[in-house]
């Protein structure tokens, strides 16, 4: 068994013949697999989707309920039996219902990571390491200069500003899945209990974590139409950062604009953005979860779909790992970092 003969690298994303299906692909095909529901991954229009449950519903709230011709829902450790293959789910620990694919026949196993992380998330399941022949991985932060930090001391930093400046209000920038969720349950974690306020873009996905089971506490509407901007100062707003580009922000006491992303480590960026107070919260693996999720599952190859692949093939061919990059187009993580 060849590696190639299970998935191929093709324009419109892996593929693999004797299933016949692709892994999230970017062009509509015949039939997908679907590792999570970021914008990049799922996307509309495929003839057939197999994902999770979260990642199916997601699409449906982000896309509409008509996003596939066919959809099938995916459980967790489940092997299922398609064409030639065995495709089965393990969680990946990057977002609600986010999961690796693993693709097996005749014992020969790839999995195929998606977006992952392995730092604890309580708002999705944990990465679960798949030993396998072949690991694909993403390289979002494949430098060894990226080394995140704990992101419940982020939260901290967010909260000791809070209480430096109670007169202004802490507009955090979050992306609309994963990240808002998360940096509400880390603020939960962190001690803070009043209410947050959440741009009307956060709502419909945060409503849905909630009715998963995962306690976001207190959330209201960031609107002004009950009371004035001064009735925000003090307060944490959640908006995405599209937002932040437009008079949103100036609706408010005084904004502090913050922003939750694993590019806030990038000084250059957060002034760029004129964000005040950046915040190193990731959704992906740092240098460090990326090399010692390769060295944890020890494959006989690595190949790397998106981000900075150059440093991490090198870093696998000095592990004495074949490696290389899948020069895959359409992955941005702008959406999710
Ligand atoms: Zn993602």
């Amino acid at each position: 068994m060849r590696a190639a003969d299970l998935l191929v690298p093709r324009p419109e994303g892996l593929y693999c013949p004797p299933g016949d299906f692709h892994v999230d692909p970017t062009r509509p095909v015949a039939r997908a697999l679907v590792t999570h529901a970021h914008s990049d991954h799922a996307t509309g229009g495929h003839g057939a989707v197999l994902a999770t449950r979260e990642t199916l519903d997601i699409m449906a709230i982000r896309l509409g309920d008509g996003f596939a011709a066919r959809t099938e829902e995916a459980a967790l450790g489940m092997p299922q039996r398609i064409g030639g293959v065995t495709a089965t789910f393990h969680p990946a620990g990057h977002v609600l219902g986010s999961a690796q694919i693993a693709v097996e026949r005749a014992g020969f196993r790839i999995v195929a990571s998606g977006d992952y992380k392995r730092t604890p998330d309580p708002t999705c399941a944990a990465f679960e390491p798949v030993p396998c022949e072949v690991f694909i991985t993403e390289a979002t932060f494949g430098l060894p200069v990226f080394r995140h930090p704990a992101p419940l001391d982020e939260i901290r930093r967010l909260l000791a500003s809070l209480a430096q400046f109670p007169e202004r209000t802490h507009l955090v920038g979050v992306y609309a899945l994963g990240k808002a969720q998360r940096v509400l349950r880390l603020l939960r974690d962190a001690g803070h209990d009043a209410p947050v306020y959440l741009h009307g873009a956060l709502r419909r996905l945060c409503d849905y974590y909630v009715s998963r089971g995962i306690d976001l506490g207190s959330l209201a509407d960031a609107t002004l139409a009950r009371g004035t901007a001064r009735d925000f100062a003090g307060t944490i707003v959640l908006g995405p950062p599209s937002a932040f580009e437009g008079p949103w922000v100036r609706r408010f006491a005084d904004p502090l604009v913050a922003f939750a992303s694993g590019w806030m480590q990038v000084r250059a960026r957060a002034r760029q953005r004129g964000v005040e107070l950046p915040l190193v919260v990731s959704d992906h693996c740092d240098w460090t979860g990326l090399t010692e999720t390769i060295a944890e599952l020890a494959p006989a190859e690595v190949w790397v779909t998106h981000g900075r692949e150059e440093a991490l093939v090198r870093w696998c061919a000095l592990q004495g790992i074949p490696a290389r990059p899948l020069h895959l187009v359409g992955y941005e993580d702008e959406e999710a970092d």
